[in-house]
């Protein structure tokens, strides 16, 4: 057992993390941290897309040549949208399951009567109203609807300059990222 304790200090070990010595007179990192500077400054200078002008340019263009960063992921939980139907419209059926699964108490529907000539349902919301502000985008709302009459999009936060602008009222929502209106789903 002795011997093989000496055979082991014979082994000369690297210095944990932060302990040699080029990181205790930390030039090296120092250097390290300013060669990425000036590539960075370079690089923003021959518009690499080290930096994005953002909102001028969107973080993710749908036009593939002035797109900064990439492709949103699909399942990413961002903008809503009130679903149409094959007619246009609303799916929304004004049940209020989706304010009341609402954690952040965001979804704000006042109901109407349908027009008699809707012969599917009974009601529609008067007043459909989402605070993107308050929104925690957990989704809840998509999952309690019966009719896939809400969904969240991965349509990226919109930039506004009042508190006023982020409350989405129903045409909004209606209106709010059209690529995802698609495809209809069936009602649960
Ligand atoms: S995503 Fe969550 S917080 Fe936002 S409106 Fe839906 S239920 Fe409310
Ligand atoms: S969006 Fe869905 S859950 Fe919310 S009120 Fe309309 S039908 Fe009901």
């Amino acid at each position: 057992m002795a011997g093989a304790k000496d055979s082991h200090h014979d082994v000369e070990e690297a210095p944990p993390p932060g302990k040699s010595f080029a990181d205790r007179v930390y030039i090296p990192a120092v250097l390290r941290g300013l060669k990425l500077t000036v590539q960075h400054f370079f690089g923003t200078v021959a518009d690499d897309h080290a930096t994005v002008q953002y909102p001028e340019k969107g973080i993710y263009d749908t036009d593939e040549g002035s797109r900064a960063i990439g492709h949103p992921n699909p399942r990413m939980r961002g903008e809503h949208i009130l679903v149409k139907d094959e007619q246009g419209r609303e799916k929304c059926v004004a049940c209020l399951l989706c304010m009341a699964a609402c954690p952040a108490l965001c979804i704000h529907i006042e109901p109407e009567p349908a027009p008699e000539e809707w012969s599917d349902r009974e009601r529609r919301p008067a007043v459909f109203e989402i605070d993107m502000l308050r929104c925690i985008y957990c989704g809840y709302c998509e999952e309690a609807c019966p009719c896939d009459a809400i969904r969240l999009t991965p349509k990226f936060y919109t930039p506004t300059t009042s508190r006023a602008e982020r409350v989405y009222d129903k045409h909004r929502l209606l209106e709010n990222n059209p690529a995802a209106q698609i495809p209809q789903r069936p009602a649960k």
